[in-house]
């Protein structure tokens, strides 16, 4: 028999998005539980893994002063002279553009929409709330060049921090089960196995914030297809997907794109999970430079575009097509040329030869004359011209089947630097219907009353590709929406109750 619990609104899991909408719901005066299925020493969700960069649009360093408290005079002239570089603005109508563009039309409008105009603010509120951020503008990969004090780290930190000031229970080690409904169909709370055993929180109103199913290998192999359910996963064990079926068993609507997530290149070693670390998190282990070089498989054979765009925008179209290569795994190769960007960038150990031959085979490529080949006919077709990582600089190759449309460099100046990469999963992009109130959607096209959703378990946003930095934006903007709303109807159940 379930013991109880009555809060005014109930948040389920402890990331990011869990956050924005727990201290949004606390600022209401509500009394808020959060539920986390992780014990507390693995707290934090995905975006402890994360830089803590988070893609609200801005137009001017001046509209950067209240996130960026200690903005040096040499900073901000920096600052202006990557906003003057082409392609690299972030305005609203750009935001929306490259959303568009990216996801191939396919994102919910009316979301993104609110993303565009919601997400400046919703950074602002977190500069409110205690949030610092820092310019960050010697990575041409990043598309946003400001990150949160700390990291994904810090941010997680900051957002305890806040909740727990602001009188939020968390409770560990509790993953929530089932949601529970009063006789109108309103959910009116969640039920979890706590260490005690079984107990029914209820509540106004319930944000479910658990994720996706990422770490679900059954479910990626299901989704995504034959392959996946053998890749590492970038960050926590814990987002299996329990939200998506505890939504669906009230009514709720799949919504989004199931057979795609987001995913980035790894180190060939990385383990079955994300290893925490203050540091960097996962991103240790992200081998994504193929901009740099050419991607090549075990065969030797390139399979890609490698200068299909900037990278951040660019990085989860790759993955996908590693998976499907022999043995899932592929190997990126550079010369000396660009090795040093690499190790300014990010330094990175690899595997160092004097001569292409050599390369292949420490790498284990193991059609060494068909590599040699690909490299020569590569190195043919490259054009010439003025190499810039920061831009989109237009160096094509001319006359390959499969071009390298920007970057394209020849590779021929030793010692030759080869990474072996496998397919990382970061978060999954299917999950459930929202309105821009983050209320989730029923299958008949109406509200659940008393049900909200924010962050990764969100679908309709993310298609075939991610607009870099977006999750963050995402969980945040939609987690103050649905906070803001959960508080709201719990409070007006209250008054009616
Ligand atoms: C290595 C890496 C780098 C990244 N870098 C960036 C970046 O720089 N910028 C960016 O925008 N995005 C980045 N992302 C993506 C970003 O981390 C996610 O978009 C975001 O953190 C998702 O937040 P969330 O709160 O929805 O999910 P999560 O942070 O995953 O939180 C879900 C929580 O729910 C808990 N949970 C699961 N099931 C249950 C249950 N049944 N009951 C209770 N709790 C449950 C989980 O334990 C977890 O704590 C990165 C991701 C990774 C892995």
């Amino acid at each position: 028999m379930a013991t109880k619990v009555h809060r005014d609104v109930v948040v389920v899991g402890a990331g990011h998005a869990a956050h924005a909408a727990a201290v949004a719901a606390a600022q209401q005066g509500a009394r808020v539980t959060v539920l986390e299925k992780a014990p507390e020493h693995a707290r934090g969700g995905t975006g402890n893994f994360t830089g803590g960069r988070m893609r609200f649009p801005f137009e001017t360093v001046e509209d950067l002063r209240p996130l960026v408290r200690d903005f040096s005079p040499d900073e901000e002239k920096q600052m202006q002279a990557w906003l003057a570089r082409p392609g690299r603005k972030n305005t609203q109508a750009k935001l929306y553009d490259d959303f568009m563009r990216i996801c191939e039309g396919r994102s919910d409008p009316n979301l993104v929409q609110v993303l565009v105009t919601q997400g400046f603010p919703t950074a602002l509120w977190m500069a409110q709330t205690g949030f610092t951020w820092v310019p960050t503008l010697n990575n041409p990969l990043h598309i946003q060049p400001v990150q949160i004090v700390g990291g994904g780290w810090g941010m997680l930190a900051k957002w305890y921090e806040l909740a727990e000031a602001m009188g939020v229970e968390h409770r560990y080690d509790t993953p929530a089960v089932s949601l529970l409904q009063d006789a109108r169909g309103r959910v009116s709370g969640v039920r979890a196995l706590t260490p005690e055993g079984y107990r029914d929180f209820t509540s106004g109103a319930v944000v479910l914030a658990c994720g996706g199913y990422e770490a679900n290998a059954e479910k990626r192999a299901a989704y995504l297809g034959p392959g996946w359910e053998q890749v590492p996963v970038r960050a926590v064990p814990y987002n299996t997907g329990d939200g998506h079926r505890m939504a669906f068993e009230v009514g709720a609507m799949p919504c989004g794109q199931w057979t795609f997530c987001h995913n980035v290149l790894v180190d060939i070693a990385s383990p079955p999970f994300g290893r925490q670390s203050k540091v960097a998190g996962s991103q240790e282990l992200d081998r994504s430079y193929l901009s740099l070089g050419i991607l090549v498989n075990i065969r030797g054979e390139r399979f890609v575009d490698e200068g299909d765009g900037f990278f951040n925008d660019n990085v989860t179209k790759v993955g996908p097509q590693v998976v499907r290569q022999p043995r899932g795994v592929a190997f990126e190769i550079f010369d000396a040329k660009v090795t040093p960007v690499i190790q300014q960038w990010r330094p990175v150990r690899g595997i160092e030869a004097d001569t292409l031959e050599e390369l292949a085979d420490r790498l284990g490529i193991e059609d060494r004359q068909g590599f040699i080949r690909t490299v020569q006919r590569f190195n043919a077709a490259v054009q010439g011209g003025n190499f810039d990582p920061f831009i989109l600089d237009g160096l094509a190759t001319r006359g390959l089947p499969l071009p390298k449309t920007n970057w394209a460099l020849p590779l021929d100046t030793p010692p030759y630097f080869g990474l072996a990469v496998t397919t990382g999963v970061t978060f999954s992009f299917g999950g459930l219907r929202i309105d821009q109130q983050a209320q989730v959607q029923d299958t008949r096209e109406r509200s659940i009353p008393g049900l909200y959703a924010c962050g990764t378990i969100v679908g309709g946003i993310f298609y075939n590709n991610y607009p870099g930095h977006c999750g963050l934006l995402s969980g945040a903007t939609f987690g103050k929406i649905a906070g803001t709303h959960a508080a709201e109807e719990a409070s007006v159940r209250r008054g009616a109750g």
